[in-house]
């Protein structure tokens, strides 16, 4: 018999509700053509409606950045899905960037290359993208849901420093898995036993998330004082 499709957001069956085949990394990232080597899996239509208005608040805050401008996917959403938007939705951008500033921007060498605008994220809704993302990385990788008891923990990797505290975590991860393009790639690594997943997250080969996900806080306490 064929294994029963379980929902990759809430781990019920099709008794719950119409299911569908989703891409588990938002689709809304990609302008228009996505490659052909996406990976899906399945989903209540109910619970992935549920998320979209966020996937599409992460997308515009990546494309807006400084560090994702230069992207060519993101050249093609600002002349097209995002100028739309923007053509149609004055207020949307206001309303959504808090703490918006002017703030001196240095190159990569340290040269002032003059003022842009900042703004903060709405971390709560990029970590609901994240964590969506990581939970169809483990399904995709396992076939199965991730248990609903792994607590989640994303966080921007901002620069090298970053990296080398994490280093262990990413020795043991497997080579960068993309769908085809640079939009999005990943790395991670599973425990056997779902004791914990740890994953790299990159969007637009500008910015890194790492995530982790612990079955319990008694592990992860067991986890440090054996590392
Ligand atoms: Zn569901």
């Amino acid at each position: 018999m064929e294994k029963p499709k379980l929902c990759v957001f809430c781990g019920k069956d099709e008794s719950f509700g119409t299911m569908n085949v989703e891409h588990f990394v938002p689709r809304c990232l990609w302008d228009k053509e996505r490659p052909a080597q996406t990976m899906t899996v399945p989903a209540h239509k109910k619970c992935n409606d549920r998320y979209s208005a966020d996937n599409e608040y992460f997308r515009d805050m990546l494309a807006i950045s400084e560090k994702c401008s230069k992207h060519p996917e993101v050249a093609k959403l600002n002349q097209g899905t995002l100028r739309r938007k923007l053509l149609k939705r004055r207020g949307y951008f206001v309303k959504n960037l808090k703490n918006v500033r002017v703030a001196p921007t240095y190159a990569e060498t340290g040269l002032y290359v003059g003022h842009s605008p900042m703004f903060d994220w709405d971390w709560k809704r990029a970590e609901t993208v994240l964590h969506n993302v990581m939970k169809g990385i483990f399904y995709a990788m396992n076939e199965r849901p991730m248990p609903h008891e792994m607590q989640l923990d994303v966080g921007e990797v901002r620069d090298d420093a970053d990296l080398v505290s994490l280093q262990k975590y990413v020795d043991a991860m497997c080579p960068w898995v993309g769908f085809g393009d640079d939009v999005f790639g990943a790395r991670f690594v599973f425990h056997s036993a779902d004791k914990y997943m740890y994953c790299l997250m990159q969007f637009y080969r500008s910015v890194t998330f790492f995530g982790s996900g612990l079955l319990s806080e008694k592990f992860a306490a067991e986890e440090q004082t054996c590392g």
